[in-house]
């Protein structure tokens, strides 16, 4: 490569699009050069630094992206500007390279009338400079006028109930396969339990009844199925929604991060970043006061990674919900507590909505891997703690219809063989309970 300072370098492992951008910018009267070895861009730039380097975006060796993002990093030369050109002209290439500093993203095949122009107008400083936006809306869910009205009770509705499985069947299910989210509204505002896919059907459904534009998002743990939906709730992008996520303080994942990388990162699969008022609480184990009248109070949960339950008590009602918790039962030993500790939680729940993701049968294949069986779940809330109402949650997602009516059958009968009083549901996605 000449060591002569160029006006602009063009990087471009395609010899014929990079001789053709050579040449436009050389016509235009800027001095020139053009390599195909990206591995030399940077030391090149650090001995002679150019105006403008034109890189493309997906090249052998370092590709474009990386170069963008190493130049626009080192103070030495992140003064030079960089333009992006690619074939691949998705939103959100576009968003990403904007994002790490690019100067001006032009899609392949470019205009070649325009091109020189647009990289002049670049070197003397104009040009469009910001994240732009779509080129497209992308279709948006329906959205009434229709002004809110809270209920007068406590109404609870499970979105998603299912587990993620390495396999998932294929013909329809009456319990849904959306994964974990439930919604508790009140009087004095709605908590949305975990951002599984379920929240993206959730969503929809509150920009149709026009709000509550005050959500509480709260979530239990970042196991993939419990955060999968966040990046896309539809409510996030709309302004004037107001969005509280509280999160367990885990220390492998932090919140921030998790947020940075759902709504910004690769995981979204929105254009643009979120419009409505985000902001976010850590969570441990203690007792918080979210919104008036409403108490909110949260258990360690028996889960791999850190992993919360959460008990929220309005009006004499108390709600749990422990999505992921493995209830030990007979296995329980004087060393763990925590089948202890979770009955004291619960107890005299109105409603408590538990894992119970295995057969027995299963279980016992799956046993140390944090999820339950319907039998510890019920002997737990029936015996140890007076729960009135118990919804079996979180159902393995390789499981038939067939065999979570089974569950359901065989549940019921050990409930009358042992004479309790306790109330048992499957939960399935549209199951709403009004305390
Ligand atoms: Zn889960």
């Amino acid at each position: 490569m000449p060591q002569d300072t160029p006006d602009v370098l063009v990087v471009d492992d395609d010899p014929i699009v990079g001789q053709l951008t050579l040449n436009l910018l050389k016509e235009a009267g800027l001095k020139a050069t053009l390599t195909s070895d990206s591995e030399e861009v940077i030391s090149f730039i650090q001995k002679a630094p150019p105006k403008l380097v034109i890189l493309d975006v997906m090249m052998p060796g370092v590709d474009g992206i990386t170069l963008l993002n190493q130049i626009k990093s080192d103070p030495a030369v992140q003064n030079i500007k960089v333009v992006m050109l690619s074939g691949k002209s998705f939103a959100v290439e576009k968003q990403r390279a904007y994002k790490l500093g690019a100067d001006l993203f032009i899609e392949k095949p470019y205009d070649i009338q325009t091109f020189a122009n647009q990289i002049i107008s670049v070197i003397k400083g104009g040009g469009p400079k910001g994240m732009p936006l779509a080129p497209k809306a992308p279709p948006q869910p329906q959205e009434t006028k229709s002004e809110y009205i809270p209920p007068q009770n406590v109404r609870i509705r499970i979105w998603g109930c299912r587990g993620l499985s390495p396999s998932i069947p294929s013909q329809p299910s009456r319990y849904g396969y959306q994964t974990s989210c439930v919604s508790v509204e009140t009087p004095h505002g709605m908590f949305i339990l975990d951002a599984g896919s379920g929240i993206i059907p959730l969503g929809h459904e509150i920009l149709k009844r026009g709000g509550p534009k005050e959500l509480w998002i709260l979530m239990t743990h970042f196991h993939l199925d419990h955060v999968l939906g966040l990046g896309v709730f539809p409510c996030a992008q709309r302004a004037g929604y107001k969005i509280h996520i509280g999160g367990a303080n885990d220390p492998e994942k932090n919140l921030q991060g998790l947020i940075q990388e759902v709504f910004y990162g690769s995981f979204s699969s929105f254009s643009q970043p979120p419009k409505a008022e985000i902001d976010l609480y850590e969570l441990q184990e203690d007792f918080y006061d979210l919104i008036p009248n409403v108490k909110l109070s949260t258990l360690y949960s028996n889960h791999p990674t850190t992993t919360l339950c959460f008990k929220l008590e309005m009006k004499g009602k108390k709600i749990v919900y422990c999505p992921d918790s493995e209830i030990y039962g007979e296995e329980a030993t004087a060393l763990q507590d925590y089948d202890e500790k979770l009955a004291n939680f619960c107890e005299g729940a109105d409603i408590l909505i538990h894992n119970a993701q295995f057969t027995e049968e299963d279980y016992e294949k799956h046993k140390k891997e944090g999820h339950s069986c319907p039998t510890n779940v019920l002997e737990l809330a029936a015996e140890r703690a007076q729960v009135k109402e118990v919804v079996l949650f979180h159902h393995d997602a390789s499981y038939s219809d067939e065999a979570l009516d089974w569950i359901l059958a065989n549940s019921q009968k050990l409930i009358n063989q042992k004479k309790w009083k306790i109330q048992c549901q499957m939960a399935k996605e549209g199951l709403a309970i009004e305390l």
